[in-house]
């Protein structure tokens, strides 16, 4: 019996699981956010003058926030994130066979850690553009059934027994069975979708790992899951809007989800987008404010970009900057670097760790081996494309772009209630 369980680990886990791709990522915040009040605008209608809580969703990314009780200029405090992971994608001829096996052409989305997703039973998920008379509509599908498996080269097969290069063109198709040709693979996910196989136009798919995410350890103490990058975030920033949306201040808190971020964010709705200033603006025009409203009220604003962090490794200590030990269950961790890969200055260093201090919890600093190339996020995107002052931040995991990544349990509310401060900062 373990000593301890954690409410929000146990949380975040649901959320992860229900959430195989960046639209799913959208529908389960967005299902979090309609049952605390939330209603969703369309990009297309006139936005209502009154304040309220509301949200909207852009393909794989969304926007929500809550200007009740809060001032008509008030500026923004806004919390950023990713929807998407890195994964295997299927390819647009998917149908392929070799050596008596029937095959399904996957390809790598954004730096994932191919080895990772090698021998794991696989289900499929994302979108399909179906169409429906002269329209096009939209359709959500997920197959939670293990029909997918990249299989490992046997080890007595390799050339020196000390594992294979992975080449993303030749070893990353998914078996889906022996024998005779079967049906498009397609066909079989119009099925499972429920809509005729001869409507489906376009098609975003995905796989994902179906083994369910779990607290590990004999204290129950971390978090094994997949797409923590950057579901964590999305998780805490959502349990974190909900919270400052029930406790109003000064500021109108905003929760920024981003599709698209690990391959560059360039897209209509990655964050170098106009996604996050266009919703920005119509917020302030929405209540009546002007640009010139607007414009004052952008002076003020502020973004957290939360994406995950590196905790030190314990097999590889010498990975890491040797005085900037980052650990699990730590507290949520901010991200310096001097050029500018993170977008952390000291004015959004100091608003973050503020924030922790109010909610009480501490504050890891994170800075990259200066001899090692550091990765990037959504911070630099957004602060250069809207000019906000902003910091990165995170929480503390391992194994960053593997299929599965592991990180504290108890850093899950530590996270989430240091960016709900962020939210709500206190005069
Ligand atoms: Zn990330």
């Amino acid at each position: 019996m373990p000593s301890t369980t954690w409410a929000d680990a146990h949380g975040l886990c649901t959320f992860v699981d229900a959430s195989p791709s960046p639209f799913h990522v959208c529908a389960t915040v967005s299902m979090l956010l309609t049952g605390n009040g939330f209603t969703e605008l369309r990009e297309t209608d006139s936005w209502p003058g009154e304040p309220g809580r509301y949200f909207l969703v852009r393909g794989g990314s969304l926007i929500a926030w809550s200007t009740e009780g809060v001032g008509r200029t008030a500026p923004f405090r806004i919390v950023g994130g990713h929807t998407d992971s890195p994964n295997l994608r299927v390819k647009q001829h998917p149908d392929l066979s070799s050596a008596g096996w029937q095959l399904v052409g996957l390809e790598p989305y954004g730096g994932a850690w191919l080895n990772s997703w090698l021998d794991r039973d696989l289900g499929i998920s994302g979108r399909l553009s179906v169409r429906a008379g002269n329209a096009v509509e939209e359709k959500l599908v997920r197959v939670d059934e293990p029909i997918l498996r990249v299989p490992q080269l046997a080890i007595h097969l390799s050339e020196d027994r000390k594992g294979v290069h992975l080449d993303p063109q030749r070893h990353l198709n998914a078996v889906w069975g022996v024998g005779p040709e079967r049906r498009p693979f397609i066909d079989f996910v119009a099925d499972r979708a429920e809509v005729p196989a001869d409507a489906v136009l376009g098609w975003e798919l995905m796989t994902h790992d179906l083994a369910p995410s779990t607290l590990v350890g004999t204290e129950q103490d971390l978090v094994s899951a997949p797409r923590l990058d950057n579901q964590g975030t999305c998780y805490a920033g959502t349990q974190a809007l909900l919270a400052a949306a029930e406790n109003p201040g000064d500021h109108v808190p905003v929760l920024a989800l981003f599709d698209h971020e690990e391959v560059g964010s360039m897209s209509d709705r990655g964050a170098f987008s106009d996604l996050l200033s266009t919703v920005l603006e119509r917020i302030v025009l929405g209540r009546g404010g002007g640009r010139e409203e607007f414009l004052q009220t952008m002076a003020g604003s502020i973004c957290a970009s939360g994406d995950m962090a590196h905790a030190t490794h314990p097999n590889y200590p010498d990975r890491h900057e040797p005085a900037h030990h980052i650990a699990v269950n730590g507290g949520p961790v901010l991200k310096v670097n001097q050029n500018l890969r993170y977008a952390t200055d000291a004015a959004g260093a100091g608003a973050f760790a503020l924030a922790c201090d109010q909610a009480g919890v501490p504050l890891q600093r994170y800075v990259h081996r200066a001899d090692l190339p550091c990765g990037s996020t959504i911070g630099p995107i957004t602060a250069s494309r809207t000019g906000l002052s902003t910091v990165d931040v995170g929480a503390a995991q391992l194994g960053m772009h593997s299929s599965r990544e592991l990180m504290g349990a108890r850093d899950v509310r530590a996270y989430s209630d240091a960016l709900a401060a962020f939210l709500t900062p206190t005069a």
